[in-house]
């Protein structure tokens, strides 16, 4: 049996005995080469599951949506490695219950999809530990390497470019599972935190002050990157800031449910003695 197949008939299994009351996972999308989330509330809906190398969002945002799991029911999604890490982060920042999460892992490997053992975050303890000890080199840390030999005037020009075809849509915090926040800086406007013209000046302001609000909690899945209609090449900032937190802070993004934020904590022996 394919694994699509195995996991399609898992999820009917946990459907009909009620161990959840939903399953989050991957249906056909618009045209063939496109996925796109389906909700099954019952066997017969998780016939349209699909799983396979196409299956690339991360859908834990889903499972923060409001009320869902408030009746303390469990229910289950389908996780990438990325998605698996941000159940920790969402754990450890006390948006949900993990216990309430049950988790169909799989991984892409050489071309196809390889499921992973577990159902529970913690079933995956040494699998992210693993993932953190041999981080993997992304095409875009070439791009990064470009970007720093630049001199500053050529990266802010850079820079400049491209967030200058922002069009403030707000879709890469829609896309983010780690931006959950009922009532964004961006949507206030007294004060108005944030210019909403799109200039430079409001451009940096909304990229800059994202990429910080994801410093240690991006789980580079890429939700973002892909959901930017003018194809702002977000993924360097996050790859940028992943590679940083690691080499500066020792900090790998979703490690575990106790793993303390990065910009909520402090160790005695930070050589920025400034704090102190
Ligand atoms: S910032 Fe982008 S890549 Fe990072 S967790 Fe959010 S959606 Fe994923
Ligand atoms: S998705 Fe792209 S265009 Fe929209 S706000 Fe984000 S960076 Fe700007």
């Amino acid at each position: 049996m394919s694994i699509e197949a195995q996991y399609r008939e898992r999820a009917k299994e946990l459907l009909s005995s009620g161990e959840v009351k939903l399953v989050v996972g991957y249906g056909s999308g618009t045209t063939q080469d496109r996925r796109r989330p389906l909700f099954a509330s019952s066997p017969e809906q998780a016939d349209g599951l699909v799983l396979d190398t196409l299956c690339i969002a991360n859908l834990t945002g889903y499972l923060v949506a409001e009320g869902l799991l408030s009746d303390e029911k469990r229910v289950a999604v389908f996780l990438r490695p990325e998605g698996i890490r941000s159940i920790n982060i969402l754990a450890a920042e006390n948006q949900l219950n993990p216990d309430q999460i049950l988790i169909m892992g799989f991984e892409p490997q050489q071309g196809e999809i390889r499921p992973l053992e577990g159902s529970n975050v913690a079933d995956f303890s040494e699998y992210i530990i693993t993932l953190s000890e041999n981080p993997s080199v992304s095409e875009s840390d070439t791009v990064i390497e470009k970007l720093e030999k630049m001199n500053a005037v050529e990266r802010f020009s850079f820079w400049q470019d491209e967030f200058s075809k922002c069009i403030k849509c707000y879709a890469c915090r829609q896309a983010c599972p780690m931006c959950y926040c009922r009532r964004c800086i961006v949507d206030c406007n007294q004060p108005q935190w944030i210019n909403t013209s799109p200039h430079t000046l409001g451009n940096f302001e909304w990229n800059i002050i994202r990429a910080f609000h994801l410093a240690g909690r991006c789980v580079e899945c890429g939700n973002c990157d892909r959901a930017c209609p003018v194809n702002i090449p977000l993924r360097l900032i996050n790859r940028r800031m992943a590679v940083e937190t690691l080499e500066s802070f020792d900090h790998f993004a979703g490690l575990s449910i106790t793993q303390e934020p990065l910009l909520a904590s402090f160790k005695k022996d930070d050589t920025e003695t400034f704090i102190l």
